[in-house]
């Protein structure tokens, strides 16, 4: 039988209590591609607006709720996602995200991030931007001020300064930390050599191990507003300890993060690189556009990566989790292999609600 979120299990994970109307999803057997039985969220019936966040933690139910505010205020998507992202990226406890990210290989925090608004189709990025906090805004400025998409490191940041933003150490204490430990260790962890799939199980480098696993990070927050348009925003510190310059697919429009107003929007979390060669979230939204529930076009993205290896001899599969909304307000979530589900934190009518999406090749460790 599936079991279903409990409104005890709900608060123990992520939100505490009293946060007044929950929605309890019902959830219904599915059986992953490998023949083992899974939960799946049902989200059939979408209302809007709708704002979503991959964060499931106390700072990502803030985010909703202000985000929230400006949507039932008449406020635009774009404005709900960019006051979301904000405060996710100025929490200093968030190792992945602005603020407080763990840093490249040599100690410097650089920051990657995406915007995208179906109503102009427009988009704006930056990427390996250092000292700023909330790169998400910097993005928007890209997007709104400039006749560009992407700004990129030293640019990137004159440009942010040039509208005021201050240049502040994102360095915390306990990053650093993280950070001298990965070093004194780094000789199998680093990125260094050959990529992931090409080598053999064991080899010195393989960074596809628990440890690794854990220095993935990035926060993606979709929106639809009562207009019914649909905005987005991809943030991340990426990859922990990267080779300094190393560009994740959060900046990349189409990669990390993509928007089309007819049709919904989708973000990418986990190892940039796949998400890159496979144009992930387009894909997610190419296939939304064929019809497919956000639920169901994140699944396939999964599939497409897996079914791209095996193509090529290969039994490898990247750790990625995508979400997705589409225009008539439904969600989705999907993670490619893991122990436990993917969730998500939703903000619509029926409330503020943790929603578990699915994974394509459960493990059991
Ligand atoms: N996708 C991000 C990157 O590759 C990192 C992550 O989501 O963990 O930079």
């Amino acid at each position: 039988m599936p079991s279903p979120i409990t409104r005890r299990g709900f608060c123990h994970q992520s939100f505490g209590f009293g946060l007044g109307a929950f929605l309890w999803q019902t959830l219904r057997p599915f059986w992953s591609p490998n023949g083992r039985r899974h939960t799946i969220g049902s989200a059939s019936t979408g209302t809007t607006p709708l704002i979503i966040t991959s964060h499931r933690n106390e700072t990502g139910r803030r985010a909703m709720e202000t985000a929230w505010e400006i949507l039932t205020n008449g406020g635009s998507a774009l404005d709900a996602v960019e006051k979301a992202t904000n405060i996710i990226e100025v929490d200093p406890e968030d190792t992945s995200v602005g603020y407080g990210g763990l840093p490249n290989e040599r100690g410097v925090v650089q920051l990657d991030a995406s915007i995208m608004d179906g109503k102009t189709y427009s988009a704006g990025s930056v990427a390996a931007l250092e000292n700023i906090k909330t790169p998400s805004s910097v993005a928007r400025l890209v997007m709104e001020r400039t006749d560009h998409v992407m700004l990129v490191g030293a640019g990137a940041l004159e440009f942010a300064k040039s509208w005021g933003f201050e240049e502040e150490n994102l360095l915390t204490d306990r990053a650093r930390e993280r950070w001298l430990r990965w070093r004194e260790e780094r000789s199998d962890r680093d990125d260094w050599g050959p990529p992931d799939h090409l080598r053999t199980p064991g080899e010195p480098g393989t960074s596809v191990n628990a440890s690794q696993a854990e220095t993935h990070g990035t926060v993606n927050v979709l929106a639809v507003d009562a207009d019914g348009d649909i905005a987005g925003i991809t943030s991340t510190s990426g990859l922990s300890y990267k080779i300094p310059g190393r560009i994740g697919d959060s900046p990349i429009i189409g990669a990390g993060l993509y928007v089309n107003n007819d049709v919904g929007a989708a973000g990418a979390t986990g190892r940039g690189e796949d998400v890159i060669k496979s144009c992930a979230t387009y894909y997610i939204v190419m296939r939304m556009q064929e019809g497919r529930s956000p639920q169901e076009a994140c699944e396939d993205a999964l599939q497409m990566i897996a079914a791209r290896y095996r193509a090529v001899g290969l039994d490898f599969l990247p750790g990625e989790k995508f979400v997705a909304i589409n225009k008539d307000g439904e969600y989705g979530c999907a993670t490619m292999r893991s122990t436990r589900v993917p969730r998500m934190t939703v903000a619509n009518r029926s409330g503020l609600s943790i929603y578990e999406g699915t994974i394509a090749f459960p493990t059991d460790t």
